[in-house]
């Protein structure tokens, strides 16, 4: 159990309160331990199911696949700066001719039809003359599922967005907006693929089928910015972005890209204002962890229910390529290794039945995530991650989550948190700027503030 005692400030009062939250139960309260949520009555509550929790030393298998996501290979024809396949090792190149082996042995281990399939590369358009027939063959076999593909945009024409929407595909093209010089080419500076990138979402975006996937980096902080470049390129204020939390660390790219400790403060000021002024309304990664992290709060969720941010430690979710070698995930290949050593290609779907994932850490098999006060927004960075690169990452989703965490506790109790008091480490209890004011060094029974808290602003 972690508890942490927060303090937060009334923001209309500058009245400073403390609250206790526990990370494990998901409680939010006052010191004497009354609830300052409005919770959801017991009775009206799913039951809650454990999540699967894998090791290297206890691993978990797969599956019959509700997510089925067929990795076409990693060629791509951008290299982009911080991309998380620029560095895996590549496997021999699939080709057309193992799309008949492929479909020929579904039946043998998609046992239901998969709620949905997704698409993935390198740049899945790279490998159109793949993708085609095994897309179609496909959605004769499973008419009902989603289908979607996450390009770069670059490869689009009019032919082939007409093939993406004829087969129901829903279409995110990753793009950085304003910072998109800094991942690396931008499609936008190409008038034919500029064309069929907005002519794509014409024709899926009121379909529901269409976002640009942005991410944050050190160099591309500002969601309010990124918002504004896709309303203005679109003239779409209702556009949707997908994506858009801080970057992991994969490589020495990453690392580079990600925030430097004198940054945390006004990152985090930054995106706590875009939030609560609702210029980041429209970024997926903001609407669905405020409201998650709310809910968590409403209905106590507890933290065994967690399962690793991506899903890839779930049992039914399951990354193929088309060799039918089971992956841990779709960002790499049979022929790549784990940063724990182990081969990432965890089995085959010939014997589903022996798929072990090895090359993952599940949050509560580390040190660090149990008695963090970001768990249930984190969930715990990328489960494959070791060493130099998940601390990285770690520090970048601790900054990223905490502004998340500060809107969802004003929403639900109009108190904006600024200070985390527990066992954490001392460089992140101060989650703004203002830790010489915390409540926490005024024990018990707090007084207001002599001079208010600050509520964080930045200009803008
Ligand atoms: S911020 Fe770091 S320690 Fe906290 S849950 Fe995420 S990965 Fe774990
Ligand atoms: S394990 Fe999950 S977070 Fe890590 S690269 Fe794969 S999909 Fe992304």
């Amino acid at each position: 159990m972690a508890k942490f005692l927060l303090t937060a400030v009334d923001a209309r009062t500058e009245k400073v309160v403390p609250l206790l939250y526990d990370n494990m139960d998901s409680s939010l309260t006052d010191l004497q331990g009354r609830s300052v949520v409005r919770t959801v009555d017991v009775s009206l509550r799913a039951p809650t199911v454990d999540a699967p929790v894998t090791s290297r030393e206890t691993p978990l298998g797969k599956t019959s696949p509700r997510i089925l996501k067929i990795s076409l290979g990693l060629s791509c024809n951008y290299a982009c700066e911080y991309c998380s396949q620029r560095f895996v090792a590549r496997n021999v190149e699939t080709s057309p001719d193992d799309i008949s082996r492929f479909l020929e042995s579904l039946d043998t281990w998609v046992l239901n039809p998969p709620d949905a399939v997704e698409f993935w590369g390198g740049e899945p358009l790279v490998y159109i003359k793949t993708l085609r027939p095994l897309a179609q063959a496909l959605r004769e076999k499973f008419p009902a599922a989603r289908f979607s593909v996450i390009t770069n945009g670059s490869l689009l024409n009019r032919e082939i967005n007409q093939w993406l929407d004829d087969l129901g595909f829903t279409v995110s093209i990753s793009h950085d907006g304003p910072g998109q010089h800094v991942r690396g080419p931008d499609p936008l500076d190409d008038p034919q693929s500029r064309a069929a990138i907005l002519e794509l979402y014409r024709t899926l975006a009121p379909k529901g089928r269409f976002s640009f996937n942005a991410m944050l980096n050190r160099e591309n902080q500002s969601r309010a910015a990124i918002q504004a470049f896709f309303v203005d390129l679109t003239g779409d204020p209702d556009v949707l972005i997908g994506e858009g939390g801080f970057v992991d660390a994969y490589d020495a790219g990453g690392i580079s890209q990600s925030l430097r400790p004198e940054e945390f403060h006004s990152f985090r000021r930054q995106a706590f204002h875009d939030i609560r002024h609702g210029k980041a309304g429209r970024i997926s990664s903001v609407r669905d962890r405020v409201m998650s992290f709310v809910n968590s709060l409403r209905f106590e969720r507890p933290a065994s229910s967690l399962g690793q941010k991506c899903g890839m430690d779930r049992l039914d979710s399951i990354a193929v390529d088309l060799k039918g070698n089971v992956l841990t995930c779709q960002n790499v290949s049979a022929a790549a290794l784990a940063p724990n050593g182990e081969s990432h290609r965890i089995g085959h779907t010939s014997h589903l039945g022996e798929v072990v994932l090895k090359t993952a850490t599940h949050w509560s098999h580390r040190a660090e995530c149990p008695g963090c006060p970001m768990l249930q927004i984190c969930k715990g960075a990328c489960m494959f991650l070791q060493g130099p690169l998940w601390e990285a990452s770690c520090e970048n989703a601790y900054s990223d989550a905490l502004p998340i965490f500060a809107a969802g506790i004003e929403f639900l109790a109009g108190l904006v948190p600024v200070h985390i008091e527990g066992e954490l480490r001392e460089d992140r209890k101060d989650i703004f700027g203002f830790s010489e004011k915390s409540a926490a060094t005024q024990g018990p029974n707090p007084q207001p503030a002599r001079k208010p808290f600050p509520v964080p602003v930045v200009s803008g």
